[in-house]
């Protein structure tokens, strides 16, 4: 099947195009990110892939439907950048890689941790500067510490797991519990407000939907301990970014590690290196001493590559043969809570 592939990178095409001597799908790779001005690229495709911040809104569907597409393989977990309805609405059927490696994302959590308690990003540079003065690089033991964990699924149990190895007792929060947190030594079940008044460190681990936007808001940060260490490498919007400035500038946040944000649409995946940045808040974030920034890059270990590009191109052939759909995101009602990510 002929399949137009947007925001494609070197290493999209490296793992793709290996993986795809197996599937023998015909595929083109865009640079450019999908949007109303590039959906013309995918005439005559019935399928297109997408990444997490392509534009995928109503006025864009439309124009893929004319152009013959009918699928969307997104090459992600998440799907929060589709409008289901309107996809649905135009007969487009929505595929996406619901597993690939949760180990990836769960342990650049745990590097972000690691990272900004021993203050690694200013270590590495004093000592290349010859600076060898400990002045300023204070840490603590993880072990003893409590850790919160909002969202048990997949990702936030393997993070779970590896905190415990380390001694920290876990507090789990979750619309939908299940066994394998709690089979966890030191791990129990509380509501969000205990969970947030209790932990030492709390990692976002839930999907971003509406029932979690802003998740860590204002109210949120005044129920934590002071001198909190907030980790999400989940989606940016479940934190309301200018209440945790606020928070940092009180010292309630005392370390902030973040693999994601909310407007990373106009930043991530690209090299700005030479241009002025004119997201303030983005630039103010960055410039205090206890935060860490990656740019969605948890996801990036060649394991997570090559098992999003072998589920992607699978996807892309059940589809073609017309058999089920083992990963179609099926759109529900906006009431509903949604176990999906
Ligand atoms: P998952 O579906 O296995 O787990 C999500 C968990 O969140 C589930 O246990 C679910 O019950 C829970 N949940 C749902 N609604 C909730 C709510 N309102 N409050 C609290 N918990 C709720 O998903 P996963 O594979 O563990 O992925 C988790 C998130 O990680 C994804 O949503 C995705 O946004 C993010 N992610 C990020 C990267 C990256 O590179 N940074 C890569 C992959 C996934």
């Amino acid at each position: 099947m002929k399949v137009a592939f947007f925001s494609t990178k070197s290493y999209d095409r490296q793992f793709f195009e290996s993986v795809n001597s197996r599937y023998n799908h015909e595929l083109t790779f865009y640079d450019v990110p999908l949007s109303i001005k590039t959906a013309i690229l995918a005439t005559d495709c019935p399928a297109v892939c997408l990444f997490v911040n392509d534009t995928v809104d109503a006025a864009t569907l439309e124009v893929l439907a004319s152009r013959g597409v009918r699928l969307l393989a997104l090459r992600s977990a998440g799907f929060n950048h589709v409008d289901l309805p309107k996809a649905a609405d135009l007969g487009i059927k929505v595929v996406r890689v619901p597993a690939y490696s949760p180990y990836a994302v769960a342990e650049h959590a745990v590097t972000l941790v690691l990272a900004l308690n021993r203050k690694i990003y200013r270590a590495y540079n004093r000592v290349r500067d010859d600076n060898f003065s400990l002045e300023g690089l204070l840490g603590f033991d993880l072990h003893g510490c409590t850790v919160g964990v909002v969202g048990t699924g997949r990702i936030g149990i393997v993070f779970a797991q590896i905190m415990q190895g380390f001694g920290c007792s876990l507090l789990g929060y979750d619309a939908f519990p299940n066994a394998q947190f709690t089979a966890i030594a030191h791990a129990r079940y509380v509501d969000l407000p205990e969970l947030l008044a209790h932990s030492d460190i709390i990692s976002l681990h839930c999907p971003l939907l509406p029932e979690t936007h802003h998740l860590i808001n204002a109210t949120a940060i005044a129920q934590m301990k002071p001198n909190t260490m907030l980790i999400n490498t989940s989606r940016g919007g479940l934190i309301d970014t200018a209440a945790v400035i606020h928070g940092i500038k009180s010292g309630q946040i005392g370390y902030l590690g973040i693999d994601v944000y909310e407007q990373e649409e106009e930043l991530f995946f690209q090299d700005l290196s030479d241009t002025i940045i004119q997201d303030d808040t983005f630039q103010l974030l960055q410039s205090f001493p206890n935060v860490i920034i990656t740019a969605h890059q948890a996801f990036f270990t060649r394991n997570a590559l090559e098992a999003i590009a072998t589920t992607t191109l699978s996807n892309i052939t059940h589809f073609e043969q017309g058999e089920p759909l083992e990963n179609e995101v099926v759109y529900h009602p906006p009431a509903s809570v949604q176990k999906t990510v």
